[in-house]
């Protein structure tokens, strides 16, 4: 579904990716681990093209991004690229001024000029699903980190993405929170959905992802099947970076 090769970027003249190959199969949930700048939340943006990356390529589907080429001459690939990926922020992201049902309905009537009604029925739908019945008029402030959460998964799958992409979605949230917004993405995840997780949960990666890569430094040190890379790595920094989590 996904195709990545040989994708780069430096932040002021400094390497952060450098040279990622990457396949995602349809139905696939990939765990993305390393340790902290490792570029792992660079990655997920390069793969939404929140960040334009320096070289490479990105196949989705019938979409093909030159990264070595600006991405304004490459406008209608990005939109049809960015309709079909979505992303779920580390802070929620959620409109403030919006109540969770218009940040939810937001996308569908906004950007793909869905009918309001139709759309304000998913949403309600989405709403329930994510287990926030009942949240529809709540303002992001009335909520906690966990249900804020919840809307902007919800808000992701309103747009019906063929991947999800989640970028630590659980680490700016207290303790007692994570539980809700894990079990929300194991949900998915069941639904085979296409899902991309970078995160520092590493029990849940190890149960829920099919394939997990490790990276460090900026390029991927090791990847596999999830239950091998974390029961058996193959490289002594995949070890020593799993032995602080497991
Ligand atoms: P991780 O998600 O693994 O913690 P990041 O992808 O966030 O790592 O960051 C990798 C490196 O890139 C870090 O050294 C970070 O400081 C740097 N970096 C990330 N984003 C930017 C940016 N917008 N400008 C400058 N440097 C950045």
């Amino acid at each position: 579904m996904i195709c990545v090769r040989n994708l780069s970027k430096s932040f002021n003249g400094q390497a952060v990716l450098k040279g990622i190959d990457l396949d995602i199969a349809p139905g696939e949930v990939l765990a993305i681990i390393g340790p902290s700048g490792s570029g792992k939340t660079t990655l997920l943006r390069c793969l939404n093209l929140l960040e334009q990356p320096d070289g490479g390529s990105i196949q989705f589907g019938d979409i093909r991004i030159d990264a070595s080429r600006p991405l304004k001459q490459q406008q209608r690939q990005v939109r049809q690229l960015r309709q079909q990926v979505g992303f779920v922020f580390q802070n929620f992201n959620l409109f403030p001024h919006r109540t969770a049902l218009e940040n939810v309905i937001e996308g569908p009537v906004v950007v793909k000029k869905e009918a309001r009604a139709t759309a304000i029925e998913r949403g309600r739908q989405l709403l329930a699903k994510v287990g926030l019945a009942g949240k529809e008029n709540a303002y992001p402030r009335r909520l906690s980190g966990g249900q804020q959460q919840r809307v902007a998964i919800a808000r992701a799958l309103a747009m019906q993405p063929e991947v999800i992409l989640f970028d630590e979605p659980t680490s700016a949230l207290d303790p007692e929170l994570v539980g809700e917004v894990l079990a929300t993405i194991r949900g998915l995840a069941e639904e085979n959905r296409t899902l991309v997780i970078v995160t520092h949960e590493m029990s849940f990666a190890r149960d829920v992802a099919n394939r997990a890569i490790f990276i460090d430094g900026g390029v991927i040190v090791e990847q596999g099947e999830a239950r091998a890379l974390f029961g058996a790595p193959q490289h002594e920094r995949t070890r020593q970076f799993l032995r602080k989590f497991l």
